[in-house]
């Protein structure tokens, strides 16, 4: 086995891992005020391998300058035709699958803010520049609506967003999905980005 961080990939439906995935680091002392011993800390550090299944695609997607969405195409269902984004694998009125179907351009053209909120405190591991605004964002024609987060300038209710995606070095998270304002230049886009 090698020391390098672990990888994953995936040969006739196994999961084939390579490379290490546990990392330990050397302990420091806790000591109290006066220098008394107490314990240690443990330093560890793990890789994760965290399956998408059947929203790999919407990952990929973001990738690629794509939002994807899901649709029920049940005829027997009382919702066909109902819009998911977020990606929703299975239909929650019929439990069928749902068919794929790619929003962007319904994004690019009726993406508005419904509501959002402005935040200082984040969680672990934040990396989004705080304050952090949050914007849930509202499409024509779908009945769901999507946490996102604005990249430029200030959120409005109402204001007309447009997607924008880490196309050059993708990280196949949600990170790589982000809104600005209609009418952004390309040039305040941050680093990476691209309108798709
Ligand atoms: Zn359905």
């Amino acid at each position: 086995m090698s020391d390098e961080r672990g990888t994953v990939k995936v040969i006739n439906g196994k999961y084939k891992p390579s490379g290490k995935f546990h990392f330990i680091n050397p302990s420091t002392p806790i000591r109290d005020e006066h220098g008394t011993f107490l314990g240690v800390t443990n330093p560890r550090d793990i890789v994760h391998i965290h399956s998408y299944g059947s929203e790999a695609p919407f990952f990929e997607g973001l990738g690629q300058g794509k939002l994807l969405g899901t649709r029920c195409d049940n005829s027997d269902c009382p919702a066909q035709g109902s819009v998911f984004v977020p990606f929703r694998i299975h239909c929650p009125d019929c439990l069928k699958k749902n068919t794929i179907v790619d929003i962007t351009e319904i994004a690019k053209t009726t993406a508005h803010v419904h509501t959002f909120m402005i935040t200082e405190r984040t969680g672990a591991f934040n990396t989004l520049p705080k304050p952090i605004r949050f914007v849930n964002v509202e499409f024509e024609g779908v009945c769901t609506i999507l946490m996102g987060n604005l990249a430029v300038g200030k959120p409005n209710m109402g204001m007309k967003v447009v997607p924008i995606f880490q196309t050059a070095n993708p990280s196949y998270t949600i990170l790589d999905l982000a809104w600005v304002p209609v009418g952004t230049d390309e040039a305040e886009l941050p680093e990476g980005f691209t309108f798709g």
